[in-house]
């Protein structure tokens, strides 16, 4: 795990290196920052904040910075190499559809990206990662503009308040058992309470538990019997861990797949990186969900 953890550390440090070289990209003008200034209530609301029309994105510069991302995939992701040099041929091939591409992922049409994936023979694990890292920076710096506008450190919610996306990975305070959710997609960190699922709301003792593996219980997947759903947790000492750099939750995210493993051999479920809570009001499920999590947080 440690030699695991080395890779991606060098990995993201270049992938910084990157986001940094073309910081413009991803300033204010990505996106529409009068609807995302008024979707600040949404999160309000128990919703999120980036909905589908806030989107701005530049042909050229986004293709510019995919040509960057696809050269450092080349040097630091060896393992999918066959997957990255087929996705470069389409899309630094043509602009237009990269753009397009850009767009589908940052507005969740998860069917298309996987429909994508399936008919150039990419593997799912592949496009998941290839889209979290070239969403992230666009992700980021609107939810940077939603954070300087509404603190989120105590707000309380199963999913991203920013993006939508289910929390990745949590964190546990050693000192005053804080529960910390956190997004991979958009570097955000919130609260949920530390005795309920987030996926199914229930707070049923007896169907909340955690497993280890031995010798690491640094991590533990929080497990749901309910649901058979699970969270992966890392313990951490207090919260100032996660506000010194950005993208601690994508590396301990990707450097602890030890106990994905355990939990899916407990036939526990992953639930997909790239899933979002659906947050149109026709959709009953959320509906459901959305007042099932509110009426447990007035009355815990
Ligand atoms: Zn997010
Ligand atoms: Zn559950």
């Amino acid at each position: 795990m440690k030699k695991e953890k080395f890779t991606f550390l060098n990995f993201i440090n270049f992938y910084q290196e990157l986001i940094g070289s073309y910081a413009k990209n991803f300033s204010d003008n990505s996106f529409n920052m009068k609807i995302v200034q008024k979707n600040v209530q949404l999160i309000k609301e128990y919703k999120y904040a980036l909905t589908d029309e806030i989107w701005n994105i530049d042909e050229e510069q986004n293709h510019k910075f995919i040509t960057g991302f696809i050269k450092l995939l080349k040097s630091y992701a060896k393992e999918y190499i066959k997957d990255i040099k087929y996705i470069e041929n389409i899309l630094l091939n043509n602009i237009p559809f990269s753009r397009q591409f850009t767009i589908d992922i940052l507005q969740n049409k998860h069917k298309i990206v996987f429909d994508f994936a399936k008919d150039n023979g990419l593997g799912n694990d592949f496009i998941s990662f290839f889209s979290i890292f070239l969403a992230y920076p666009y992700r980021e710096a609107a939810a940077s503009f939603v954070k300087s506008k509404i603190e989120l450190k105590n707000h309380v919610s199963g999913f991203c308040p920013i993006c939508g996306h289910w929390p990745g990975i949590s964190y546990l305070t050693e000192k005053e058992g804080k529960k910390i959710m956190a997004c991979i997609h958009c570097d955000t960190y919130w609260l949920f309470p530390r005795l309920k699922c987030s996926f199914c709301s229930t707070t049923d003792k007896n169907a909340l538990g955690y497993l280890n593996i031995e010798g690491k219980k640094k991590v533990s997947a929080y497990v749901c019997e309910i649901c058979r759903k699970y969270l992966k947790t890392v313990r951490i000492k207090d919260e100032s861990y996660l506000y010194t750099e950005k993208l601690h939750a994508i590396v301990d995210y990707l450097s602890s797949g030890d106990i994905d493993i355990a939990a899916i051999q407990n036939n526990y479920i992953q639930e997909p990186i790239l899933s979002t809570i659906n947050h149109d009001s026709n959709n009953s499920h959320i509906k459901l969900y959305l007042n099932k999590l509110q009426n447990k947080i007035v009355t815990n």
